[in-house]
């Protein structure tokens, strides 16, 4: 199974808010090749702000499509829209990082502009969760599983929805009681179905 995570939480070049860029781009993925074989719901998250668990005044600064209103030079975290996808690819991993690198540039996003903050505005973000179990963890910018999943709920949650059964390839951990394990106020606390906000 190749698990993908998509996270938006900019608009882009022609205005398009996170809520639309996100299907947007899963619906490009056939143009790269990228089949898609399940989608999750939209989730929108809280920006985790550096230092912080979750950016609590993230919601105010932000309007219901999950996009930001502060500059564009991505002073304000706006919230996150977020989704995991399955999807099959025809090479290997490196190649795959590649073309979700080249979907992102497509859809705008522009890695010069973040200047290094950590975590990032971005207009498009997607990363490769898990490839076929594959562990990975080299310098040439790949590393499998992602290291991040096990403590984002915005990963979690999605990742639950297409693939219940799926487990950690290295911890052996199932995606449902990681997700219950997740601190209560932290990582999954500020975490709505995008239908739900309304
Ligand atoms: P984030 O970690 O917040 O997604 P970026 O999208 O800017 O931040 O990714 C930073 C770097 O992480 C990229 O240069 C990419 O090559 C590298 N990377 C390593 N492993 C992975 C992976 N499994 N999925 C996506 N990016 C990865
Ligand atoms: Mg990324």
């Amino acid at each position: 199974m190749i698990l993908v995570g998509i996270g938006s939480n900019l608009r882009d070049l022609r205005g398009r808010a996170p809520r639309e860029i996100v299907p947007a781009a899963v619906a490009s993925f056939g143009l790269y090749s990228v089949e898609l074989r399940a989608m999750s719901r939209l989730w929108s998250s809280a920006p985790v702000l550096p230092g912080g668990e979750g950016g609590g005044d993230g919601a105010e600064k932000s309007d219901k499509n999950g996009a930001e209103k502060g500059d564009e030079n991505g002073a304000v975290h706006g919230r996150y829209i977020n989704a995991v996808a399955e999807v099959g690819w025809e090479g290997d991993a490196w190649q795959l990082l590649s073309t979700l690198h080249r979907i992102e540039r497509d859809f705008g996003r522009d890695r010069s502009r973040e200047r290094g903050q950590r975590p990032s505005p971005r207009t498009l973000d997607l990363d490769l969760l898990d490839f076929r179990g594959e562990i990975i963890d080299d310098n040439r910018g790949l590393t499998l599983p992602h290291p991040e999943i096990l403590r984002r709920g915005f990963v979690l949650r999605p990742l639950a929805e297409i693939a219940p059964g799926w487990r950690h390839p290295v911890s052996g951990a199932g995606v449902l009681e990681s997700l219950v394990a997740l601190p209560s106020g932290g990582a999954a606390a500020d975490l709505h179905l995008l239908d739900d906000l309304g």
